[in-house]
């Protein structure tokens, strides 16, 4: 249910005054004096001004982050339980602005506005939980009796924040993402420079503002807007960065990889996904066949875990077909503050030409359009719930993550093929299984290469989870206890007895 916005004079104020720079506990702008503009997907118009960090302003937030890193405030004074106590009173007060955000969020991002307060829910819970790690950080004791001098040791490791963190997220859930990043390294006591997407600033400096009015010292937290190969890659080359996350695109997440190169800074990596969601014809279908059609296309498609694949056991594939296509033709496309809407614009024109090209590619290599296949209107960058059957796993449509609402629907006959046809992508972040057999559920999932697999669901978060990627899409897990680990170091300390 969607809660309706009351007064949203907050949010008018915001867009009303360009959007600065937050380094050092100060808002300031850039050091070229450039802005840019960000645009509402929806309507295609300019919402507001940012100020364009580049390398210099990196630099700046980096040393600002080093110094509060160091601090005694920091290190000392604040405690493991008082920055529990921060991060409670951050949620408090992402609660507290809610309807606000989740508001912007949707002018700045497009998606509907039913998705936006359910991820800023999430998100919330999110920093809730880091907020009860903090004062649990701790290593292991041991008898150490195996060493090379043949003595007897007392062993134990200490778990140390890794330092200053460098953070790259994407434009597809702003607010989930910043936080998905920010909390757990908060948690760990690192200091951070978080870069959002150009194209979707706006709520991260929301963001930014509450962390300081909840009390983080000065520094703790900067957040540098800009574009991707200025202060992104000036963020993932610094030398005095320790760890770098980042969420976006495998061409990128490459890039950061030999930008990490130069000092060997800690590197995790979200790349996306061309996921899997196989129902077998035991399944119950009344729960699958609308979360199938669910997972594809909320957010409009613009989701790294969406279920692009959909591989249906051929004895029901028709009946499912027909179900899916019969559901995805009543989703209503438009603006995402319009709460009757089911999907809102694709993030920008660009993405909607990737989109479509990528229909294209679809119909010349042979597979059918079952229905979709256009943009809508000429206002924003909307374009129509797009269904192909008749494809096989050489096509690019099947191969390649498109990040838009194009859902691929392929029947199979065995166990062993779905497996093989499953796995058969360069991907491995997520997928489905349909079906009411307990022991064919798990011993699929045990087969199956994805760093989540869910059964009978799709699509369900839990901060206490590990999520990430196999194979090409990425490096460790974010969420749950991996997801603190991500910012810690471990040390060993041995004393001979
Ligand atoms: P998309 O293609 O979906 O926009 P990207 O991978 O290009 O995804 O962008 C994800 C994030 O990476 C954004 O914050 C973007 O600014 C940033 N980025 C883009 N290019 C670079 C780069 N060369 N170095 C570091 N960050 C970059």
């Amino acid at each position: 249910m969607v809660m309706e916005a009351t007064d949203l004079a907050g949010v008018e104020k915001f867009l009303s005054r360009q959007q600065l720079l937050f380094i050092g506990g100060r808002w300031c702008e850039s050091t070229s004096g450039e802005t840019f503009p960000v645009l509402n997907p929806a309507t295609g118009k300019v919402i507001a001004q940012v100020a364009k960090g580049g390398s210099a302003d990196i630099d700046l937030a980096v040393k600002a982050a080093r110094k509060a890193f160091c601090s005694d405030e920091w290190q000392k004074k604040i405690t493991p339980a008082d920055r529990g106590k921060l991060l409670w009173k951050w949620a408090d007060l992402l609660e507290a602005n809610f309807i606000e955000l989740a508001h912007l969020e949707t002018i700045n991002n497009g998606m509907p506005i039913a998705i936006a307060q359910m991820a800023l829910a999430e998100s919330i819970k999110f920093v809730r939980y880091y907020s009860g790690m903090t004062a649990k950080i701790h290593g292991k004791a041991q008898h150490s009796k195996s060493g090379s001098n043949g003595g007897n040791a007392l062993a134990y490791t200490i778990r140390e924040p890794v330092g200053v963190v460098g953070q790259i997220i994407p434009w597809n859930g702003p607010i989930l993402m910043a936080i998905w990043k920010m909390a757990p390294a908060l948690a760990a006591g690192c200091s951070l420079v978080l870069k959002p997407d150009e194209k979707t600033p706006l709520t991260a400096l929301w963001l930014g503002a509450l962390a300081m009015e909840a009390g983080f010292p000065k520094g703790v937290i900067n957040i540098v807007s800009g574009l991707g190969e200025e202060a992104g890659a000036a963020l993932a080359a610094h030398s005095d960065i320790d760890k770098i996350a980042f969420t976006g695109s495998p061409e990128i997440g490459r890039e950061i990889v030999k930008a990490s190169a130069g000092n060997f800074k800690r590197v995790s990596l979200e790349l996306g996904g061309k996921s899997p969601n196989i129902i077998f014809s035991d399944a119950n279908l009344e729960i699958a066949i609308p979360t199938a059609v669910q997972s594809i296309f909320a957010n409009q498609g613009q989701v790294c875990t969406a279920g692009s694949r959909l591989y249906v056991e051929a004895n029901i594939f028709d009946r499912v077909v027909d179900t899916v296509v019969m559901i995805t033709k009543g989703l209503k496309v438009g603006n995402g503050l319009n709460p009757d809407n089911h999907l809102g614009p694709l993030i920008s024109n660009k993405q909607l030409s990737r989109v479509h090209q990528y229909v294209e590619s679809g119909l010349q290599e042979g597979s059918k359009l079952i229905t979709g296949g256009k943009q809508i209107g000429e206002t924003g960058y909307f374009y129509e719930p797009t269904i192909f059957i008749n494809c096989n796993s050489q096509m690019k449509i099947v191969q390649e993550e498109i990040f838009g609402p194009v859902l691929t629907i392929m029947p199979f006959e065995s166990f062993d093929e779905v497996v093989q046809k499953s796995n058969n992508t360069t991907y491995g972040l997520a997928a489905g299984i349909w079906t009411n057999n307990i022991k064919k559920a798990h011993t699929l999932a045990s087969y199956l290469q994805a760093g989540t697999v869910w059964i009978n669901s799709y699509n369900v978060f839990d901060p206490t989870c590990p999520f990430g990627g196999f194979k090409q899409s990425g490096w460790g897990r974010e969420c749950g206890q991996e997801g603190l680990d991500l910012y810690m170091e471990t040390k060993t300390v041995m004393c001979t007895l």
